[in-house]
């Protein structure tokens, strides 16, 4: 088996170790808080996951030395990645911005061919919300074409790492698995692989019909029965088949778990919901199709813009609406009415109770799953916006680099001459024509605006 051979390079205390920790699975404790402390270069084989196959690799840190031995450390390191290297990470702290130490690693790596010789992404740690995005302007300038922000610590933009260097070193990518064999010989199911599939959270308010549906997917044909051991005792994941496609349902234990009072049940589904969506690439919005929509299912709407993932609007109990003149359409122009913020989300018509309406659902998360793997070069979508913005931007706000910095949601950051000038209909402009010429269906897309020179030039 081929392993992709990939070097975690930067200067001390960016979250090298961290990183390494998270790419790896490990938890060990490998942060040195001493200064000058020397740690030996580590090397871990491990698997990843990317483009749904998997990715061998044998991820190497460098490690660190502090104070005066930086330059000889750093050479050490480039040294390293030089050896036999197939793809360079280099980490940046995204809350101290660019220093000068990090500016002479560049220099070094530049200088040894590394820049020239090896695909290069530039992981730029420490943007643990949103929020922080705008603080990442900075490490454009160093003309990278890769430039992804990630929290090491809270596993934020991990995916997207792992698959942009998929892409650049397609070549170690394993064959495709056939997804389908999800049954041995003799009929038995077989323990799949739990890590790299999607992960699919189930959430709404109480008696909508999330432990019947959640019932109804685990039962469809060659589904799985051993639970899946989560991380805590409360959170059971299980492998189920949905529209013939393997996928994790997060927290199936936390589903069908009944609490005793309404009131307790209000808020439990809350506070399921968040945890669950920590954890989930979609989610199933299960509504309620004989009683109708609540505030609650706003609020738990609320949950999945904010964290992320894609979602599919579930109409359940549709069967209860039979020999009514209460069309789908209808019912589809009430809840785009009470959840407008959700309109890039696909609407289906269940009947968990019966089983009805399920193979539709498998359809959408394999649909909405595809979508959210698209990458638009950032040529491609830099002109894109300079062409969007001539069709309306009232207050001539000027557009230099424009670029994907993430794909879990969709993420993009655009440099402006001032972010002020971006007015709100621009920015509702573009995201309505992004999606016309993209999709991202059922992903919520980020749209971000920051401060940039105008010698930040795309680069081709
Ligand atoms: P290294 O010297 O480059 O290996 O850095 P470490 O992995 O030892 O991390 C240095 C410090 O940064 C530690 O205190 C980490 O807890 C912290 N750190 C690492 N990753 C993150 C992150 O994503 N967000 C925040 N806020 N802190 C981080
Ligand atoms: P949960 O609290 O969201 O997990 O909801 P349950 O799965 O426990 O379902 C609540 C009630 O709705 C139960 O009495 C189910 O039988 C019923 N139910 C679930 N799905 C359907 C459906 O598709 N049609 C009808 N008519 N009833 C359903």
């Amino acid at each position: 088996m081929k392993r992709a051979r990939i070097v975690i390079v930067g200067r001390p205390n960016v979250g090298k170790s961290t990183l390494f920790n998270r790419l790896t699975g490990t938890r060990r404790a490998l942060v040195h808080d001493e200064p000058g402390v020397t740690r030996d270069r580590l090397e871990l084989k491990t698997e990843w996951w990317a483009q749904g196959r998997k990715f061998p690799v044998l991820l190497t840190d460098t490690g660190g030395v502090g104070g005066e031995r930086f330059g000889e450390e750093i050479d050490n390191q480039v040294g390293i990645a030089l050896e036999d290297a197939d793809a360079v990470i280099v980490v940046f702290d995204g809350r101290a911005g660019l220093t000068a130490l990090d500016e002479d690693l560049m220099k070094r790596l530049n200088r040894a061919g590394v820049l020239k010789r090896l695909p290069v992404v530039a992981a730029v740690n420490k943007i643990d919300a949103e929020q922080h995005e705008a603080m990442i302007a900075d490490f454009y300038s160093m003309g990278l074409e890769n430039v992804l922000t990630i929290s090491a610590e809270h596993g934020r933009g991990i995916d997207d790492l792992e698959e942009t260097i998929a892409q650049l070193i397609p070549d170690f990518l394993e064959e495709e698995a056939d997804s389908d064999e999800v049954e041995s010989e003799d009929g038995e199911p077989e323990p799949e692989p739990e890590e790299g599939l999607p992960r699919i959270a189930i959430v709404g308010r109480p008696n909508v019909g999330k432990s019947t549906l959640t019932n109804a997917l685990l039962n469809e044909r060659r589904m799985i029965t051993s639970p899946i051991a989560g991380t805590t005792v409360d959170a059971v994941d299980s492998l189920a088949s949905i529209g013939g496609k393997p996928f994790v349902i997060i927290d199936t234990a936390g589903i069908r778990r009944k609490s005793k009072t309404e009131q307790g049940i209000e808020v439990l589904s809350v506070v399921q919901a968040r945890k669950t969506l920590e954890r989930a690439d979609v989610a199933l919005l299960i509504l309620d199709g004989e009683k109708g929509l609540t505030d609650q299912d706003e609020k738990i709407g609320g949950l999945i813009e904010d964290a992320g993932c894609g979602v599919v609007l579930v109409l359940n109990k549709w069967d209860t609406q039979r020999g009514t003149d209460f069309t789908q359409e209808q019912a589809a122009e009430r809840i785009r009415g009470q959840m407008a913020y959700l309109k890039y989300a696909p609407i289906v018509f269940t009947s968990a109770k019966f089983g009805k309406g399920l193979n539709n659902i498998g359809e959408l998360l394999t649909e909405i799953l595809h979508q959210r793997k698209l990458k638009i070069p950032t040529h491609e979508f830099t002109e894109w916006v300079r062409k969007e913005s001539t069709v309306h931007n009232p207050m001539n706000a000027k557009f230099y680099m424009c670029h994907q910095a993430g794909r879990h949601p969709p993420t993009f950051v655009c440099h402006v001459n001032d972010p002020e000038r971006v007015d709100f209909s621009l920015k509702r402009h573009l995201l309505n024509a992004l999606r016309e010429r993209w999709g991202f269906m059922g992903s919520p897309v980020r749209l971000l605006f920051v401060k940039g020179a105008s010698d930040r030039k795309p680069k081709h």
